[in-house]
């Protein structure tokens, strides 16, 4: 059957059978248009704000199958997008109309004990590389979501319970396959296409399909000491006052964050807190030893008079999952917006703490989240990823059901946002940025900031008819 696919120009083009079969008998993956059985079971996204179809789904197996999508794709000017872990928030996964080159088949993951690396492909998720590095007590920094994709993450900077120790997950990797608009496979590393290396840790998915990376490893766990901390949201001004104050003093084995949200009644927590709106203060300690761990993380656990307190040493892969079934895949619409503090005064806590209390549903997250440590050390402008010297990010995470009350639900974090905005640095990070009807160029150029200039010469020389424009898009440089 014929199908029509959207151009890059923003026309229509028709794919005649032949076309599309001749194109089929060339791959291992499966080529699947709506008619298809296997269409409907393409990786879902996580926004079901963002649902939108494509006109041809590719599921490549293989680097091979990458190269050939991009080659028909970009033959015919077709729009594409590409599909890691399905996680973007913006929707910047999801195209509706066009070519969708899914790597969801390609998530192995290879570790090399001896070499301290693990090889991972571009469809992998957070859980694959915990699963495969965990079994050798090793570890790279990823998301705090075992369900998130490593690409998108990656390539967009990457903040995990070890990034104050370990870095960003693009600090740890060493090296990339890269398949650029052109069709040709390029290593990125710091011998190799330098430039590309450098763009692609934190220029997102500009510069071509990453079919495989390679990352650093740490030794970590299987055990590691964890605080998690259920405070009543009505203490949250004096316990946000007291983690600020604490913050200051954590050596860099400590991560922390900060999680306003009402917690569900779910039989696995303590009755205490089903229901109830909760500042959950969760830190791990990224160290050998778990009693200098708990010790370390003990000052979490007395913020104030908690709800309940599941600190302990648990198993790394655990805390990886933890926050899993606050996130389900298109199960809700999602807005989010952050911003980056220079400070925590008292009055940027208040207003925090005041949205936090006010949040328009009990699954909308407000979130702080501590950084410095490692994350600090890279310079802005060693790596794309330029936002390195605040101390402090503000997570909005808007989450509800019904598609119905998006405009209302959109308004209130756009609204709540303007208000912490006040605070900040005026830059945001670009993974934690929902898009309704602002243009994916949104936000691009205080997110890259100093580092825009030298990423749209990267993208000239790489992608220079902008191929690989649905994500956060830099403009090449003409
Ligand atoms: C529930 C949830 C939890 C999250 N937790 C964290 C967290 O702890 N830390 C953090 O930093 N961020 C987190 N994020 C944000 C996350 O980093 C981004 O949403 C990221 O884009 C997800 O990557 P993905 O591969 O799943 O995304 P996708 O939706 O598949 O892709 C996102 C973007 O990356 C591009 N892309 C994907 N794969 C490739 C590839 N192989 N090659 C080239 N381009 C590619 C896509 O084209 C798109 O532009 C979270 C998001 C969600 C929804």
């Amino acid at each position: 059957m014929t199908i029509t696919t959207a151009t890059l120009s923003g026309t229509r083009t028709e794919l005649p059978d032949d076309v599309l079969d001749q194109f089929r008998a060339q791959l291992r993956g499966e080529v699947l248009t709506a008619s298809d059985p296997g269409f409907d079971q393409v990786r879902p996204v996580f926004n079901a704000m963002h649902q939108e179809k494509p006109a041809l789904a590719i599921e490549c197996s293989g680097t091979a199958d990458v190269i050939d999508a991009v080659n028909f794709a970009r033959d015919r000017q077709l729009a594409v997008t590409v599909r890691g872990g399905g996680h973007s928030v913006a929707g910047l996964s999801s195209q509706e109309g066009g070519v969708l080159i899914d790597l969801s088949q390609m998530r192995a993951v290879d570790v090399d004990v001896e070499e301290r690396v693990a090889h991972v492909q571009g469809g992998a998720l957070w859980g694959d590389v915990d699963r495969e590095t965990q079994a050798f007590g090793l570890a790279t920094p990823g998301g705090v979501v075992s369900d998130t994709g490593v690409a998108g993450l990656t390539l967009g900077g990457g903040y995990g319970w070890l990034r104050r120790k370990y870095g960003l997950s693009c600090d740890n990797v060493l090296s990339a396959k890269v398949v650029c608009a052109d069709g040709v496979l390029r290593t990125a590393s710091p011998a190799t296409n330098p430039d590309l290396f450098w763009a692609i840790r934190g220029g997102g998915g500009n510069f071509g399909i990453i079919t495989s990376f390679t990352f650093r490893l740490h030794e970590l766990g299987p055990i590691v000491a964890a605080a998690t901390v259920f405070y009543p949201m009505d203490a949250a001004e004096q316990v946000l006052r007291r983690w600020r104050d604490h913050v200051a003093t954590v050596p860099d084995e400590v991560t922390t964050e900060l999680v306003c949200v009402t917690m569900p009644a779910a039989p696995e927590l303590p009755p205490e807190i089903h229901d109830q709106p909760c500042v959950v203060v969760a830190g791990v300690y990224a160290g050998k030893d778990l009693d200098a761990g708990m010790r370390a993380l003990q000052p979490l656990r007395e913020l104030g008079t908690p709800l309940a307190d599941a600190s302990q040493p648990m198993p790394y892969s655990v805390i990886q999952s933890d926050f899993d079934a606050f996130f389900p895949r298109a199960a809700f619409q999602a807005y989010w917006k952050s911003v980056y503090l220079p400070d925590l005064t008292d009055g940027a806590i208040d207003v925090v703490a005041a949205k936090a209390r006010h949040r328009p549903t009990p699954l909308t997250l407000v979130n702080l989240l501590h950084m410095g440590g490692a994350v600090a050390r890279v310079g802005e402008e060693e790596t794309a990823f330029a936002q390195r010297r605040a101390p402090f990010m503000v997570s909005i995470d808007g989450h509800w059901p019904d598609p119905a009350q998006n405009a209302e639900k959109i308004a209130w974090v756009r609204s709540a946002w303007d208000d912490v905005a006040r605070f900040g640095t005026g830059e945001v990070y670009l993974n934690f940025m929902g898009l309704a009807d602002e243009a994916p160029s949104t936000n691009v150029d205080t997110a890259f900031g100093r580092n825009l200039a030298r990423l749209a010469q990267i993208k000239a020389t790489y992608d220079p008819g902008n191929f690989f424009r649905n994500n956060n898009n830099i403009t090449p440089a003409s």
